[in-house]
Parts: structure tokens; sequence; C-alpha cells
């Protein structure tokens, strides 16, 4: 198999979500490597298989990367792998991409299970527009920073989150976006105890202050919902006649300050006429 990097996606969970293609890559690459050997040995004994493996992870990535790239680079093909979902998606494997790709060396993404998707989904919030966050700095006043960048957001926000970090998230939400904001908590996605509820960030951190929090989980909360114009007839008026003042037409003026000030542009044309 030519030298190329490829991103196999795995299971978040549930074995049966790898993919044919996904295990024909694991089968015909040179070796995999994996964030944990141990974890991937289960999935590669699923499915029958036994590859050469070297360890790729958070501590060992500045030594690990560029040995895996000079194996590539002499013709190997190499699957990267991580725990669960899709490698460089909140992971180290993001590093060995930028390597590979900074070497000009090829790198194919095999699509497949990530729990962003997954929750974003299925979280019942809209999910034309949404920005994916994902775990929050450990550090308290970071982490308040970011999300205070967050308060006007209007995109659903997904967020990545552990489990013994969950109570103290939810109340930073809460303190953020206000404890009415909607939030979708995709708790063990795939998984036999799968949950999906979907409350507000207030009545999910009361449900968390009673109940430990166990498991994986993916908070997608809603945006902020688009502020009303208020409606200023008298500034309106007052910004038009400044507009025609500097030169504006009756028509563009109307329609600059009715836009700026949100009101009915034809109103406010014809109280500029006088009728
Ligand atoms: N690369 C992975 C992906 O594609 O989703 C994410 C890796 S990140 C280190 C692990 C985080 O993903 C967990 O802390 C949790 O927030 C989320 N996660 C992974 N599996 C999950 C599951 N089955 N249910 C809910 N969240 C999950």
């Amino acid at each position: 198999m030519a030298g190329k990097l490829y991103l196999v996606p795995t299971p978040i969970g549930n074995l049966g979500d790898i993919s044919r293609r996904a295990a024909e890559i694991l089968e015909a690459v040179d070796f995999i490597a994996a964030e944990d050997t141990r974890v991937t040995v289960k999935l590669l004994n699923h499915l029958g298989l036994r590859k050469p493996m070297v360890a790729y992870h958070r501590h060992n990535c500045e030594t690990a990367g560029p040995a895996v790239l000079r194996r590539i680079e002499a013709g190997e093909g190499c699957a990267l792998v991580t725990d669960a979902g899709t490698p460089a998606i909140s992971d180290p494997g993001e590093d060995l991409v930028a390597l590979c790709a900074a070497a000009g060396v090829e790198v194919e993404a095999i699509p497949g299970p990530c729990a962003l998707t997954v929750a974003l989904s299925v979280s019942g919030l809209p999910t034309g527009r949404f920005t994916f966050e994902g775990f929050l700095p450990q550090n308290k006043k970071n982490r308040r920073a970011q999300l205070d960048a967050l308060a006007d957001e209007e995109r659903t926000m997904v967020f990545y989150e552990a489990p013994h970090k969950l109570r103290s998230t939810l109340d930073d939400l809460a303190a953020v976006f206000g404890p009415e904001r909607p939030l979708a908590v995709c708790r063990e996605l795939t998984k036999l105890h799968e949950e999906v509820l979907r409350l507000t960030i207030g009545e999910a951190a009361e449900r968390y202050a009673a109940q430990e929090p166990r498991g994986e989980f993916v908070l997608v909360v809603g945006g902020r919902p688009p502020r009303e114009k208020a409606a200023d007839e008298e500034g309106a008026l007052a910004r038009a006649e400044q507009l025609r003042r500097e030169g504006l037409s009756l028509k563009d003026a109307a329609a600059r300050a009715a836009e700026e000030f949100g009101v009915k542009r034809r109103q406010l044309y014809n109280q500029m006429l006088g009728k």
C-alpha cells in the first residue's frame, strides 16, 4: 500500500458502527497509529484482524509524529485511529494531519462516527449553523473568558465535557447564557445507556445537582435568539432627516433609517412627506 495517512473513524460506543470501508483500510494498511493500543486491539479482535501498531497520543505525539511520518514517506500506509470517533476531532490526531500535510504526504479521511455530529443531529436544536467548541479550558478564569466571548453567539453551540466537570460547566453555562436557554444533554451516545435530555440549562443544572453525572457527554446549547429591533419612530425620523441633509434622496434616507431603527419604511417615508 502506497505511503499515505488514512484517518479511520472508530465507533463511539456501538461496535456495529465500524464501516466496511474503515475495516478494509485497517486490513490493508502496513501499520496502525493508535491513541491506546489496548483499546484498538479490542476493535481489531472484533474484526478478526491482526496488525502492527504504534502508540500515538497526547503525551508522545512530538516524537511519535515524526516517526510515523518517516515511515509513511518511506512508502508505508498508516491508519490513524483514536479511542473512539473521528481522528483529529478534539484529539492529538490534528497534529499528525498537520505534520503530514506540511510534508506533502497524502492524507485521506474516511467518514464515520463522531460524537459531535451524532449529538448535533439528535439535539432537536437548529443545525443549519453551529459552532463546535470542543472541550472548555480547565482553568476557571479561561473557561469563563471563553464562554463570555460566546454570550452573543446566535448559532447552536456544541461542547464536549467530562463527567466530573459537568456540574461546574452547567453552572457556568447558566451564568453566561441564562438558565432558560435550551440545551440537549447527549449522554453515552450509541451505547446501552444512551440518553438525550432536551431541557433548559437551569433544569439540567438542577437534575445533575441531585444525580452524579456518569458516562460521556456532549452538550448542545441553543444560540441566542436574534434581538428584536426596538422600533424607535422618533429616532428614525431624526436620522432620516440627518441623512437627507447629508445628500441622500428622500427614498434612500427613509430606507436606511427604517432599517437602522426597525420601523416601517413606507410609514417613515410618508412621515417625511408630512402625510
Ligand atoms: N474524536 C472523537 C469524536 O470524533 O467525537 C472525540 C474525542 S474526545 C477526546 C472525547 C469526548 O467526545 C468525550 O469526552 C465526550 O465529550 C465525547 N464523546 C465521545 N464518545 C461519546 C459518546 N458515546 N457519547 C457522548 N459523548 C461522547
